[in-house]
């Protein structure tokens, strides 16, 4: 076994604050009074919090510490599928943090935020020649609530018809938050199942697809990392009712540049900004999912847009068929940012071998692992692999053992158990940042824990070994979550 393996992120004990420092040591040092004191009346004065007297390098070690236990992408892979946990050129950061774009108030009028109002406003272009959409809206802020939007505009455009429908069809392959979206948007959701190759046959919908129903949620590529053949006639099946085409697009990270999304018959997609295009996501922190949509659905996007005007940006609340506001404000505007400064330093040919190699990556581990891992469907992916521990089941070892025991190798585990079509599911995602010899490193991990759940099954259940926090009960974690040390 490579001797890196598992060596390199620091693992450090830490005791609590309170058990460290000294009565009386500080953090500060001001000169010494020259005016007289005067005494605070004893009442208002209490006994004061119980903090323990620290230095500024006892507090700076106790925090930098703290945040070794974290496993970030800055720290090792992260290949959790679905996630596109790629990692994100700290430029993008420099170009957020600039003083004009974070310290500028978002009540600013239109003549003092020109610069921000126009990136905004090139940033709607890149994304609609991106997808080969017509248009798009910023505002949403994470891929779900474009799920809603997307929803809110198909609902808004049928009303403008005056076809009232109650149902949207969503296929065994979406993402969790489609059918969780299409509900919240009073639709109720009629799920389809993939067929053998692990994509939709337009039969299938063909079947379900009446005038009662909206239209279909589609995840493209779908959650087995594979691409929706038969995209444009299930789009001309579900259009000859009447229906309109939602696209999920959270996984653009593996088709940027190679397939217009425009031509292939959707309505509607929504992007993750904060997958796709560069900004760190994770821990709930803030995201971006951008709404793009073919013309007949422009006059229903959310309010305010941005106009422009003889080279003059503004918004513009004057569009009176529009689903309202969906953000405070326009979006997150950092993370659009992030975007913008990614887009502009790839441009369109570094995107397009961006989606490229996130392809390669995981074709070579797809090919790598196969037979070390059950392959479920066995056919070229996109950007992640799906494998199931159906082989190590036999020796009552799970995925969630194997994800753990990874961690141990100083790797992030994969997406596990997801997506829920395939049993005991390992969903894979290296992303196109990672070098050969990290993804070597990997392949060399899977390959060392698949023979460890045949030879010593208990080590790979009682793992995590090395790490801070060991084997966790995942359901109390969820259920009663302790959030103090
Ligand atoms: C991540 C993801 C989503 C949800 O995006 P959030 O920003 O987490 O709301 C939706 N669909 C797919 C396919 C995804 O991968």
């Amino acid at each position: 076994m490579s001797e890196l393996m598992g060596t390199t992120g620091l693992i450090l004990n830490e005791p609590l604050l309170w058990k460290k420092g000294k009565k009386g040591r500080c953090a500060f040092s001001l000169p010494r009074r020259d005016v007289e004191s005067t005494p605070i009346d004893e009442e208002l004065r209490g006994d004061g919090p119980d903090f323990p007297d620290l230095s500024e390098i006892d507090v700076v070690r106790h925090y930098t510490r703290l945040s070794q236990w974290n496993f970030c992408v800055d720290t090792g892979m992260y290949p959790l599928g679905s996630c596109t946990m790629k990692y994100n050129p700290k430029i993008n950061e420099k170009y957020a943090a600039l003083k004009g774009f974070a310290g500028a108030h978002p009540m600013l009028p239109p003549g003092l935020t020109q610069g921000a109002l126009r990136l905004m406003f090139e940033m709607e272009r890149f994304l609609a020649e991106i997808t080969g959409m017509d248009d798009v809206t910023l505002q949403p802020a994470a891929g779900a609530q474009g799920e809603l939007a997307g929803m809110l505009l198909i609902h808004a455009y049928q009303q403008s018809k005056d076809m009232g429908r109650s149902k949207i069809i969503i296929p065994d392959t979406a993402h969790g938050t489609n059918p969780a979206s299409a509900a919240l948007c009073g639709y109720r959701p009629v799920p389809v199942k993939s067929n053998q190759k692990g994509f939709l046959s337009s039969e299938a919908v063909h079947e379900v697809m009446d005038e009662d129903t909206a239209g279909i949620m589609i995840t493209n590529p779908n959650t087995l990392g594979l691409f929706e053949e038969n995209i444009k006639a299930i789009a001309e099946i579900v259009h000859s009712k009447g229906g309109q085409v939602y696209c999920d697009g959270a996984n653009m990270n593996a088709i940027m540049g190679m397939v217009h999304m425009g031509k292939t018959g959707i309505d509607v997609l929504h992007l993750n900004l904060h997958k796709t295009f560069s900004a760190p996501h994770g821990g709930g922190g803030p995201g971006s999912g951008p709404v793009c949509v073919r013309r007949h659905l422009k006059p229903f996007l959310p309010v305010p847009r941005i106009i422009e005007e003889n080279g003059n940006f503004a918004f513009s609340e004057d569009f009176p068929d529009s689903i309202g506001k969906l953000h405070a404000f326009y979006g997150n505007f950092g993370v659009i940012i992030k975007a913008y400064s990614y887009i502009r330093a790839m441009g369109p040919k570094a995107l397009k071998k961006a989606s490229q190699l996130a392809v390669l990556n995981a074709n070579y581990i797809r090919k790598q692992l196969t037979g070390v891992f059950h392959l479920p469907y066995e056919r070229p992916c996109m950007h992640e692999c799906v494998f199931s521990d159906k082989f190590q089941r036999a020796g009552k070892v799970t995925t969630l053992d194997m994800a753990k025991r990874l961690m141990d190798f100083g790797f992030h585990p994969p997406t596990i158990y997801f997506p829920l079509i395939v049993d005991g599911a390992i969903m894979i995602e290296p992303t196109e940042t990672e070098s050969k010899e990290e993804i070597d490193l990997f392949i060399e991990a899977c390959k060392t824990v698949a023979d460890e759940a045949e030879k010593d099954p208990d080590l790979i259940r009682n793992a995590p070994q090395k790490c801070k926090v060991k084997r966790m009960d995942e359901t109390a974690a969820a259920r009663r979550p302790c959030l103090v040390g």
